[in-house]
């Protein structure tokens, strides 16, 4: 049965952004849930999949403001925790779509069959792509969760498939993805055709104490062979 757009567990809201979809403005909704433990995660408020811990404005309330919103912004993104986790996702994005605006999603990838289901929904996904894609080791280090990169390689051969408008976006921390881990996302992203590919330095924060990035890193080499290997690189120090 097709869960209601109303059972969607949000568990935070910002109403006006221009950083998280790239050339649009969105209000952002945080989706609550998320089985991955990445070290530099800011959001670990997010990770519990418990509705009490939804502390957000519910779906109703969100439709209702929603409506009051047109051509004042774009449209939303879902982010997370990881929003392809709830069933109701489906649903909330149709109606934003069918309300008027655009659809973003931010995912990591980790459920394919639900990103399949909102293919039809959305007009933009910023995957995050956490290592090497043939890394599978690294990847689980990263997540702290075993078989965790499968459904990331499932998930952008998905969208490579579907023509959507999509970004690669890699969270970059020296503790975690050295140089030479870097050009190797680079490497694994060429590999499968994609042409698009954020950089992102971590902040210094998350649940395990990570050190303040120098900005010495990722460092030249690096970033020349990105552009190299891309169309489109970007280096996001937030
Ligand atoms: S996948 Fe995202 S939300 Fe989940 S733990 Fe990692 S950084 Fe946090």
């Amino acid at each position: 049965m097709k869960a209601s757009a109303d059972a969607l567990r949000v568990g935070g809201f910002v109403p006006f952004s221009s950083i998280d979809w790239p050339g649009r403005l969105a209000a952002v909704l945080f989706v609550q849930g998320c089985p991955w433990r990445c070290a530099y995660c800011h959001n670990p408020h997010l990770q519990s999949r418990e509705a009490s811990a939804a502390a957000g404005p519910s779906w109703p309330e969100l439709r209702a403001w929603l409506q009051r919103r047109h051509g004042l912004i774009d449209g939303i993104v879902f982010s997370g925790g990881e929003p392809t986790l709830d069933p109701a996702i489906v649903a909330a994005a149709a109606e934003v779509k069918s309300a008027g605006f655009a659809v973003g999603l931010h995912t990591a990838g980790m459920v394919p069959s639900r990103l399949q289901a909102l293919l039809p929904h959305l007009d933009w996904v910023g995957l995050d792509v956490k290592a090497p894609l043939d890394d599978d080791a690294l990847h689980d280090r990263i997540t702290s969760r075993a078989g965790s990169v499968e459904p990331v390689r499932t998930s952008l051969a998905l969208l490579q498939r579907s023509g959507i408008d999509f970004e690669c976006r890699t969270t970059a921390h020296p503790e975690l993805l050295d140089a030479e881990s870097l050009s190797a996302v680079a490497d694994s992203l060429a590999a499968t055709g994609t042409q698009r590919w954020a950089l992102q330095i971590a902040r210094p924060a998350g649940p395990h104490g990570l050190a303040l990035v120098q900005e010495a890193y990722p460092g030249s080499d690096v970033l020349a062979h990105a552009r190299s290997r891309m169309a489109v690189f970007t280096l996001r120090r937030e």
